[in-house]
């Protein structure tokens, strides 16, 4: 861990500001999500004293990157994990998300970053599965689909 010098933490005043690795125990608000924890290698100044993390200007990329990255991975667990664990297909699971299959498998090959919205509805839908078609076809709007004859 190297000493950064000159830099005094600005929440306790401290010059115990040292460069070291978040993964696993920083993150911040994100896009429209509330929080997104760094989840790979990511190395910042730290202040050693309280915990504080100072955010360079030459970082700010870096850590986009890695939050837009932790999104990305999370999303893919998810829809693999759904369709494992309930054996839906991605135009199922698009269906009951309201998005389509074209876009989930984007997601699945992390070449774009859902709403905080579709991952709480992928959440549900993993743990859930039976909430999901309630939550995404209002009664009104459902087909009739049993005993028509
Ligand atoms: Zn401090």
């Amino acid at each position: 861990m190297n000493r950064v010098e000159k830099i005094r933490c600005g929440e306790c005043g401290k010059k115990d500001v040292t460069e070291q690795n978040v993964r696993d125990q920083w993150g911040m608000p994100w896009r429209d999500f509330p929080f997104v924890k760094v989840e790979s290698d990511l190395v910042l100044p730290m202040c050693s004293h309280c915990g504080n993390v100072i955010i360079p200007a030459s970082a700010v990329d870096t850590i986009d990157n890695a939050l837009q990255n932790a999104i990305q991975n999370l999303t893919k667990t998810l829809l693999s994990e759904i369709k494992k664990k309930h054996g839906l297909k991605l135009v199922n699971i698009a269906k009951l998300t309201g998005v389509t299959p074209e876009y989930l498998s984007m997601l699945l090959n992390k070449k774009k970053v859902p709403s905080f919205q579709l991952i709480q509805l992928l959440t549900i839908l993993r743990s859930h599965p039976e909430m999901v078609p309630e939550l995404s076809t209002p009664w009104h709007l459902e087909m009739p689909t049993k005993n028509l004859a």
